[in-house]
């Protein structure tokens, strides 16, 4: 095949928002989302362009993935001196890159090591295994009895293992039989994880805000208490910061404000701006037990992609004080506009919460208005534009939320 052989659609032959397009992924893609009806064909920036040339403010990002917009002319220009050099080694080798990437950002998070994988799901399913081995090698849990501790509401990924543990019944039913080894306690309550600690409980797997749920966010010291519990149990503190790190709320890592070290961080999302990787960081102790022949993956650690992530590594720093300023703008804009109960969150993680249940229908008068939005929960609103944006491109969009709240109400 050749580049002319491949068809592009253009506005002729796409109906509307590019019917065709919407066709043949109804016909021949498996339902398993129910996009909004736009056929987006390129993007630059915080926006976005469909097929018949409107433009549209992307304040959802790849669901937090795109931190620095469309096309960052610094992370095209790497990417594509990366792919005339060297592309894919496995780890049957070493290349060039991967020492560099891993070396930054375990500093960056204060941990010693890196494993690297390719999407938040691998992430975390590599911490489950360290987490277990760490019990069952170093705390000396007996084989087979280890414990992990989840929350009420959480969100970690699609695999099997993970949606064993969620408490989504879209995400879960019909896909048994389930992993066991997971104990659920409600999100926040630092008392009621206190008393769900026991001897056979390895770690504690804790997102710093609750981004699928609709940007919950839990009080001030709760990750510190979380730290101390699980110091005294002997259990290993695990964060999940694939939605809410590298930059996303505003600090490297969001677990920083409260000045805590855990011992495994999964990342993933933002760390390659789009290009799809992950990784569990981890403490020396937990990540010197993965020897040769656990644990693995064909692309993970890839030079491409390690080129990815080292770029986004060396550009975020200056952008956090405006990724707080914008999101603190943004807040404060929201507030006390119709329908707006309370705007969650922190940096450029916010969760817009509805008087009335009216999300989807918000989306949609959203998406009519040239906004793309997230309804995460029918009565919340998660924002999480590119980290790039600036409070000038938010301005529009603070003006319509009246009229979009009201065609909601109406629709
Ligand atoms: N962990 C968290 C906290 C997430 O928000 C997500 C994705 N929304 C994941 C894990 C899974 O990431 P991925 O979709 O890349 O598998």
């Amino acid at each position: 095949m050749t580049v002319e052989d491949v068809r592009v659609l253009d506005s002729d032959e796409a109906t509307g928002h590019g019917g065709r397009a919407i066709a043949e992924m109804e016909a021949h893609a498996a339902h398993n989302y129910h996009p909004l009806p736009v056929v987006l064909a390129q993007g630059e920036g915080a926006w976005v362009e469909d097929v018949d040339g409107r433009r549209y403010l992307d304040m959802l990002a790849g669901y937090s993935a795109l931190n620095f917009g469309h096309r960052h002319p610094r992370l095209v220009a790497a990417a594509e001196r990366q792919l005339g050099r060297l592309t894919l080694t496995s780890r049957a080798f070493h290349n060039d890159l991967l020492g560099t990437f891993a070396a930054e950002l375990s500093a960056l998070c204060g941990m010693d090591t890196i494993l690297p994988m390719n999407t938040g799901a691998e992430a975390v399913e590599t911490a489950i295994k360290m987490a277990r081995k760490w019990g069952y090698q170093a705390k000396g849990v007996a084989e087979g009895r280890a414990r992990i501790i989840v929350f009420g509401g959480n969100f970690h990924g699609r695999t099997t293992t993970i949606i064993s543990f969620s408490d989504d019944p879209g995400a879960r039913a019909g896909f048994g039989p389930y992993t066991p080894g997971f104990v659920r306690v409600p999100y926040g309550d630092a008392a009621a994880l206190a008393a769900a600690m026991d001897e056979d409980t390895v770690a504690v797997l804790l997102e710093p805000i609750q981004g699928e749920a609709g940007v919950i966010v839990p009080a001030d010291g709760y990750l510190a208490a979380a730290r101390e519990i699980t110091s005294r149990h002997g259990a290993l503190l695990w964060l999940d910061e694939v939605q809410t790190g590298i930059g996303r709320s505003g600090a490297w890592f969001d677990h920083q404000r409260e000045g805590i070290v855990p011992d495994l961080v999964t990342v993933a999302k933002g760390l390659g701006n789009g290009f799809p990787i992950g990784a569990c960081l981890a403490t020396g102790a937990t990540a010197d037990l993965i020897q040769p022949g656990m644990h693995g993956s064909t692309f993970g650690g890839n030079p491409l992609a390690s080129r990815a992530a080292l770029t986004v590594l060396g550009i975020l720093e200056p952008l956090l004080p405006q990724i707080n300023a914008v999101g603190d703008q943004l807040a404060a804009d929201l507030t006390g506009l119709p329908g707006v109960v309370a705007v969650h969150g922190r940096g450029l993680l916010r969760g817009v919460q509805l008087e009335k249940p009216v999300g989807a229908a918000m989306v949609a008068a959203g998406l009519e208005a040239g906004f793309i939005l997230n309804a995460a929960r029918p009565d919340r609103i998660r924002l999480a534009p590119p980290l790039i944006i600036t409070s000038d491109d938010l301005v529009p969009f603070v003006a319509a939320w009246p009229a979009l709240y009201s065609r909601a109400l109406a629709a």
